[in-house]
C-alpha cells in the first residue's frame, strides 16, 4: 500500500511526510532573494511592515497550516518553497497549490477569513519573514499598497490554482511532471532538488509506479536526470516543451502582473 506509512490526522487527514522517509529538497547554490509582495511596497510601508516581521527558518516537512486551523502568522517566503495539499480521503493528497517568494502563505488573512483550507507543507527548506495574524489584520487595514499587492497575488494565485485544477483532470503524469519541476526550479532558483519518487506522487496525485514511469520518459529524452532521489533538469527548453501548456499559462500571468 503506497500511502500507509501516512497516518491519519484528527481531521481525517494523512499526516505530513515524515521527513526521515523523506530526504528534503534541497537547492544547490540558491541565492537568497527578497520577497516580491514586500519588495512591491513603497519604503515608508515597507519600513513600516519590517517592524513586525521576524526572519525564521522553516524545514522540509513542517506543516505551517492544516485545514480549518487557526492561521497563527502569515509568511512571506524568501527562499523557501511552500505546497498547498489538499487530501481527497484519508490516504492521499495533490497539491494544488505552490507558494514561493512571489507570494504569501496565510492569503485567506488578507480576504478577512482566520483559518486556512488547505494544508500549507514546507516543500523546500528555507527562510521565510512572519508575522502575526493579528499585526498582520491591523496592518492590513491600513496598508493600501499592501492591500493592492495581495489583492494582485490573490488574482494570480487563484489562477495557479484553477489551472492546476484543469491540469490534473487532463494531462499526462509526464507533462505535469514536467511542469511542476519547472514551477520548483522558478521559485527555488535552482536546477537541481533532492526528492523521492513518493514525494512527487503525493504532489502530482499518482502512485510511485506512475512517477517512476513518468521521470523515466523525461530521462530517456535527456531533460532530466533522477537518481538517488536527486533531480536535475538538463535541458530547461525542451523540458518546457514537454510539460503541458498549464505551465506557460500561469507564467506568462505572473510575469504580465509583475511587469
Ligand atoms: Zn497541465
Amino acid at each position: 500500500m503506497l500511502f500507509q506509512n501516512l497516518s491519519p490526522v484528527a481531521n481525517g487527514l494523512p499526516a505530513a511526510l515524515p521527513p526521515k522517509t523523506h530526504p528534503p529538497l534541497r537547492v544547490a547554490n540558491r541565492p537568497s532573494a527578497a520577497n516580491l509582495v514586500l519588495a512591491a511596497l513603497p519604503h515608508k510601508e515597507y519600513q513600516r511592515m519590517l517592524t513586525g516581521l521576524e526572519p525564521v527558518e522553516v524545514t522540509y516537512g513542517q506543516v505551517l497550516y492544516e485545514p480549518a486551523g487557526r492561521i497563527r502568522h502569515v509568511y512571506f517566503p524568501t527562499d523557501c518553497l511552500v505546497s498547498l495539499l489538499t487530501a481527497i480521503d484519508k490516504h492521499r493528497t495533490l497539491e494544488v497549490g505552490m507558494v514561493g517568494n512571489e507570494g504569501m502563505v496565510g492569503m485567506p488573512m488578507a480576504l478577512g477569513i482566520g483559518v486556512s483550507a488547505v494544508r500549507a507543507l514546507v516543500q523546500g527548506s528555507g527562510t521565510a519573514m512572519r508575522m502575526t495574524a493579528a499585526r498582520f489584520r491591523a496592518e492590513f487595514k491600513k496598508n493600501l499598497p499592501l492591500q493592492r499587492a495581495l489583492f494582485r497575488y490573490t488574482h494570480l494565485l487563484m489562477a495557479q490554482v484553477s489551472q492546476t485544477a484543469a491540469c490534473n483532470r487532463f494531462h499526462t503524469a509526464e507533462a505535469r511532471l514536467a511542469r511542476w519541476l519547472l514551477m520548483t526550479a522558478d521559485r527555488v532558483h535552482a536546477d537541481e532538488f533532492r526528492l523521492t519518487h513518493e514525494f512527487l506522487g503525493h504532489m502530482l496525485g499518482v502512485r510511485r509506479v506512475g512517477v517512476t514511469k513518468a521521470a523515466g520518459v523525461l530521462e530517456r529524452k535527456k531533460l532530466i536526470d533522477y537518481s538517488r532521489a536527486n533531480i536535475r533538469i538538463l535541458d530547461r527548453k525542451r523540458l518546457e516543451a514537454a510539460a503541458c501548456a498549464c505551465y506557460r499559462i500561469v507564467k506568462n500571468l505572473q510575469d504580465s502582473a509583475q511587469a
